[in-house]
């Protein structure tokens, strides 16, 4: 299978190919066509699969640059992931024009990443602590999220994050796009899934 066979736009595909993104993994081949369709996803993937670009297209492919609010929101377990996949996400978003990405994690004053928010941005990736306290504060607005992100689902709930995500969640619109990632499949994510995907899709590889 190849990028051109998966429906992507074109500039995406001369986007992926100047990343030397050749051919599309195995997670990427059966992952993108339910999430390019909308569809909410559960994949089961590791690190090193593909697994970043396997939401990272479809969302950078659904963002509409020109109305600069929070489109797109993943949410992570750890400020090093959060980092990874927001440069992940910078150079998928190539592919379109003046898109903003902007990390949200703790450990770090909150005070530049208010200035930040003000400054409006299309996805937010963050961890899921910090993310809340915005939601609080009223600094982060979420009522325009068309794609969640649960990246590595199940660290995050063995981190004991738990009831944030759900609150988090519970900020989005229901009609949201829900793609779950995670290296395994326990209770508590199936449980997750149940209360907030709707018939999502099972993928692995
Ligand atoms: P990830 O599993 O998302 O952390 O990705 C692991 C590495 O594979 C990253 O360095 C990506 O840039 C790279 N990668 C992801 N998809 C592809 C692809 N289709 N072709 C080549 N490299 C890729």
């Amino acid at each position: 299978s190849s990028f051109k066979e998966l429906g992507l736009s074109s500039s995406m595909l001369s986007n992926l190919e100047q990343l030397g993104f050749t051919q599309p993994t195995g997670i990427q081949v059966k992952a993108l066509p339910p999430a390019m369709a909308g569809k909410d996803v559960i994949a089961m993937a590791q690190t090193g699969s593909g697994k970043t670009a396997a939401f990272g297209i479809p969302l950078v492919e659904r963002l509409q640059p020109k109305r600069f609010v929070v489109q797109a929101l993943v949410l992570c377990p750890t400020r090093e992931l959060a980092d990874q996949v927001a440069k992940a996400l910078r150079e998928l978003a190539r592919a379109k024009e003046n898109v903003k990405v902007l990390t949200l994690c703790g450990g770090v004053s909150i005070g530049p990443q208010i200035g930040s928010l003000s400054h409006g941005a299309h996805i937010v990736v963050g961890t899921p602590g910090r993310v809340d306290d915005h939601i609080r504060k009223g600094t982060l607005a979420l009522d325009n999220v068309t794609t969640l992100v649960l990246d590595e689902a199940d660290r995050m709930l063995d981190m004991g994050f738990e009831e944030v995500v759900a609150s988090i969640l519970a900020q989005t619109p229901p009609s949201r796009q829900t793609l779950l990632f995670s290296a395994t499949w326990p209770a508590p994510i199936r449980k997750l899934s149940e209360r907030f995907q709707i018939n999502p899709e099972d993928v692995r590889v």
